[in-house]
């Protein structure tokens, strides 16, 4: 166990392996229907507009707008130590909605600030959230 070992990690399967170690690589992925082109988040191997399973993996920018958000002090008890938390919802460039933490001062928060993802380093997956994507935080 070291710091970054997550006390409860995502259920990895067959299927998500492709996005969770998209995610170690850096890259933030979906599925996007090949019949429909219905994009969905989070990745389905079923598309949920025409049904069929012909889908294709697809990057995202990891960049969108804060569509709502709320500060989680009586959190569930594997997440305790972590309280209190800001859960948002974000709706990405791409038109995909996602629903993560970010992370930013609650008074630096408002509603169709811009965002942009974040990948945690953590153990046995990497984890991702959103921070403000203001000029002066964007990485060279
Ligand atoms: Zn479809």
């Amino acid at each position: 166990m070291t710091e970054n070992t997550l006390v409860y990690p995502p259920r990895v399967t067959a299927f998500t392996r492709t996005f969770w170690d998209g995610l170690r690589d850096g890259t933030f992925l979906t599925t996007r229907c090949q019949d429909c082109g219905h994009m969905t988040f989070p990745p389905k191997p079923v598309c949920p507009e025409c049904w069929k399973s012909n889908v294709e993996w697809v990057e995202l920018s990891g960049r969108g707008v804060l569509v709502s958000y709320t500060e989680v002090s009586a959190a569930p008890q594997m997440f305790e130590h972590e309280a209190p938390y800001t859960l948002c919802i974000v709706d990405l460039d791409e038109s995909v909605r996602c629903v993560s933490r970010v992370l930013a001062a609650w008074d630096d928060l408002a509603p169709d600030a811009r965002v942009r993802l974040k990948i945690r380093d953590s153990v046995p997956t990497p984890l991702f959230e959103f921070v403000l994507d203001t000029d002066d935080e964007l990485e060279v």
